[in-house]
């Protein structure tokens, strides 16, 4: 870990970099060819400011009483997701109507009951071994000693149903003949807020092989605007990308270079960072398993971990945006011919 931040700090700030480094750097940003751009901005514009906004109004509703894992609110949020891909068409990991991972109440410790992660999956057709997770939790805090509901909205109403809208749009491309090459895994966690029990959870019992794993792109929280970024919206906080791969970084920046030019923050992935937000989120239980990640976060804002986390504050023209990005970024990954490389196994950086 320790060598891949130092290397994380040449690629950022460059000012340590030697000259054979930056060559071997550039040789990854000229091997990186986009795919179709016509069909990554026709399928990425099936993701509607809209239909985020009907889902998170849902999502986040008085209905689901702030999704505490284990309570009667996660497991009706839970419902929510399996009836929502069931609707759309899109099957489970799991060859049948079962949609669930159940993490059994011994695991999650402290009275807490059992849960479970909520997965839906598209079978690649190329390389159907391949995978690729796009993940958020549908967990949140629940409700408070005052009885107020924590809705959620952003944390993790956004990254939910962003994954919605990045599954349906992967799934209308696959109807109309563009089955993605890798296959995708939509991974609903649970147990996020009490520890990153669900993800934790995944890594010691993976549906698919982790070897396998190709990248696991974590969307926590990217529909609200920072105090920093005020009079600047058009953000996104990137966590990690360069950490294990810098051919995922320099994907990822490239995508958003070619389609969205969002301004991509990286000041919370300095190595030392006093906040620590590598380590917060369930992308981390992946990265300690040495599966490249990138964590999309837009930082945090008053509502953060309280009962006024809720969906009429959200930006939704700014959160299609930030998912529309996810959206292509995943595309490439899951598209290019040869398969994302972890930078122990580069032989250009070796
Ligand atoms: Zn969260």
């Amino acid at each position: 870990m320790k060598t891949f931040c130092t290397l994380s700090a040449f690629a950022l700030i460059g000012t340590c970099a030697t000259p054979k480094y930056s060559a071997r750097i550039q040789s990854i940003k000229d091997s990186i060819k986009l795919e179709d751009s016509t069909l990554i901005v026709n399928y990425a514009n099936t993701i509607t400011s809209e239909e985020l906004s009907i889902h998170l109004y849902n999502f986040s509703s008085k209905d689901f009483e702030g999704r505490r894992v284990g309570e009667i609110g996660a497991k009706k949020a839970a419902e929510f997701l399996k009836n929502y891909y069931e609707n759309e068409g899109i099957g489970s990991p799991f060859m049948t109507n079962n949609y669930y991972q159940n993490i059994p109440e011994d695991f999650l410790t402290n009275g807490i009951k059992a849960s479970e992660n909520v997965l839906a999956y598209i079978k690649g057709s190329e390389k159907p071994e391949e995978v690729i997770i796009i993940s958020a939790h549908l967990d949140h805090l629940g409700v408070t000693d005052k009885g107020q509901i924590n809705f959620g909205a952003d944390d993790d109403g956004s990254g939910t149903v962003a994954i919605m809208e990045i599954a349906q749009a992967f799934n209308i491309a696959k109807k109309e003949g563009y089955n993605p090459k890798r296959s995708i895994l939509f991974l609903h966690f649970t147990a996020e807020e009490i520890g990153r029990k669900g993800s934790e959870y995944y890594v010691l019992n993976p549906v698919f092989p982790l070897k396998n794993t190709v990248a696991d792109l974590n969307i926590d929280m990217i529909g609200r605007v920072d105090a920093i970024h005020k009079n600047n919206k058009n953000y996104i906080y990137l966590i990690g990308s360069d950490r294990l791969s810098k051919e995922l970084h320099y994907i990822s920046d490239k995508v958003n270079n070619a389609f969205y030019n969002i301004d991509l923050d990286y000041r919370y992935n300095v190595e030392g960072e006093k906040n620590q937000y590598y380590t917060r989120s369930d992308h981390y239980n992946f990265a300690l398993k040495d599966i490249p990640v990138i964590f999309y976060f837009n930082g945090e804002h008053n509502d953060y971990h309280k009962p006024t986390d809720t969906p009429d504050k959200i930006e939704y023209q700014l959160l299609e945006k930030r998912t529309k990005l996810i959206f292509a970024t995943a595309w490439q990954i899951a598209n290019q011919t040869k398969r994302l490389e972890i930078d122990s196994n580069n032989k250009l950086l070796n």
